[in-house]
């Protein structure tokens, strides 16, 4: 199949390399003149594991344009995978999709065959039908599930295991109304083998926010938990290996430390808030999970002071800036708050991440302009006698951390041997 995907960040880059590899040819379609040359010349824009391998195997079988025009009328299904961040008010900015849907429906009125446009980009139910049917219904002068075929397909890649996660999901949800639609869909995911559930178009959108907000609060209770047997002298993570071997609860996802960050969770869980709030509903689980993970990173330096009173002057190393491993993502990563409360306190901070120390530069200059950022994870233990570790990025268990103080927000177990002094968040 020919496929068009609007915004070739984490998911439509991932998602598009996927389909490329399943036997499909892909255009990718971005504002962002750096990532269509990158793409373009088989680098891929993000670090994610194995993509480049798989853009220079595949080369010829995609490029990427700013032309919508062109990658509509070369294809027979768009997916539209832009950004949905959040409003400073938590609730959803959907600018990028309205362009999208804008510049899609230019282009469908041109169209001569059946089209289908399908949202992959996380959003609110209702929006598919409420937002992107009626833009794309006036820009092309076409009608919905008649003219054209719309579906919502919400997508549940991790990322740093994007590509595998894409291509050996749990299993594929999709919102769809018209027959025809639903045909095509069933044909271009055939070769994934994973349970794939057909609803209507709101459900999709729903299943997508009730995933999300319940593993966030996953996490957050089993940081909860975490915080109460920290002061009990107990070890959380023995704690939920026990909890987790109760089928009707998995042990998934289910390690405590400080909290979770990423472009996916906290924006998510705020604008289901949000929702729910103009719905007159007080969602107040939700909430709590938010709460609790807000706190969490302060767990961190808490146990920090515990340590060292004093941090005015000194000098603070910290393992890992990306929001989890593998991954160059530092969106609402955990160690923003961390770093910045470092300096508040006026500590110097000696910071390095394998991937994403460019990125925290680039996304928080308020304070990755006043850090340092080290060679290598060795050269932060060389030039601090205190480490903060803050990713878990398998390179750290190599360390040797002799002779250190070390405060750790994930549970690297070398440090937890060889650390002079060592302090868990939740163990
Ligand atoms: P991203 O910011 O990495 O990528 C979005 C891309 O869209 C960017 O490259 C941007 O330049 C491009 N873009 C913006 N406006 C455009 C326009 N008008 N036309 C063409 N391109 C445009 O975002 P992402 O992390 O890939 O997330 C995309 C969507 O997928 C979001 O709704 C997100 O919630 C959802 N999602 C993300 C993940 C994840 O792990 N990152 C997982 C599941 C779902």
């Amino acid at each position: 199949m020919r496929i068009s995907i609007i915004g070739s960040g984490y998911v439509g880059l991932v998602t598009g390399i996927g389909f490329v590899k399943l036997g499909n040819e892909v255009i990718f379609v971005d504002v962002d003149d750096r990532k269509i040359q990158m793409i373009n010349n088989a680098q891929p824009p993000i670090y994610e594991e194995g993509l480049e391998e798989l853009m220079r195997e595949y080369k010829g079988r995609y490029y990427a344009t700013r032309d919508y025009k062109e990658a509509i009328l070369n294809s027979e299904v768009t997916f539209i995978a832009v950004g949905t961040p959040s409003r400073e008010d938590g609730s959803m900015d959907l600018t990028y999709v309205k362009k999208a849907s804008e510049e899609i429906g230019g282009a469908l009125k041109e169209k001569g065959t059946y089209h289908i446009v399908v949202v992959k980009s996380t959003v609110l139910p209702g929006t598919t039908e409420e937002v992107v049917k009626p833009i794309l219904e006036e820009y092309s002068g076409k009608k919905a599930f008649e003219d054209f075929g719309l579906a919502m397909n919400p997508e549940f890649l991790r990322e740093g295991v994007a590509l595998k996660d894409f291509l050996n999901p749990d299993r594929i949800v999709i919102g769809v109304q018209d027959g025809r639609t639903k045909k095509v869909l069933e044909e271009l995911y055939a070769p994934i083998n994973a349970p794939k559930l057909f609803t209507d178009i709101k459900t999709a959108e729903m299943i997508k926010y009730a995933s999300n907000a319940f593993l966030a609060t996953k996490i957050s209770f089993a940081n909860e938990i975490g915080n109460i047997c920290k002061k009990l002298g107990i070890d959380s993570w023995r704690v939920f290996e026990g909890v987790g071997l109760d089928h009707r609860i998995s042990p998934h996802f289910f390690k405590t430390g400080i909290g979770w960050g990423g472009s996916c969770f906290p924006k998510d869980t705020k604008a289901l808030i949000r929702k729910a709030e103009e719905l007159g509903e007080d969602p107040i689980i939700i909430k709590a999970a938010v709460e609790v993970n807000e706190r969490q990173p302060l767990k961190l330096i808490e146990l920090l002071k515990k340590h060292v009173p004093e941090l005015k002057g000194k000098i603070i190393g910290v393992l890992g800036l990306a929001f989890k491993p593998d991954t160059d993502d530092v969106r609402e990563t955990r160690a923003y708050v961390v770093v910045k409360n470092l300096l508040e306190e006026e500590a110097r901070v000696v910071a390095y991440d394998p991937q994403a120390m460019e990125n925290f530069k680039r996304f928080y200059p308020d304070v990755g302009e006043r850090i340092e950022y080290a060679n290598s994870a060795e050269d932060v233990l060389k030039r601090a006698d205190v480490i903060l570790i803050v990713t878990e990025w398998r390179e750290f268990e190599k360390l040797d951390y002799s002779g250190k103080i070390v405060i750790d927000g994930r549970r690297i177990k070398a440090a937890e041997k060889t650390a002079r002094v060592y302090e868990g968040v939740c163990w």
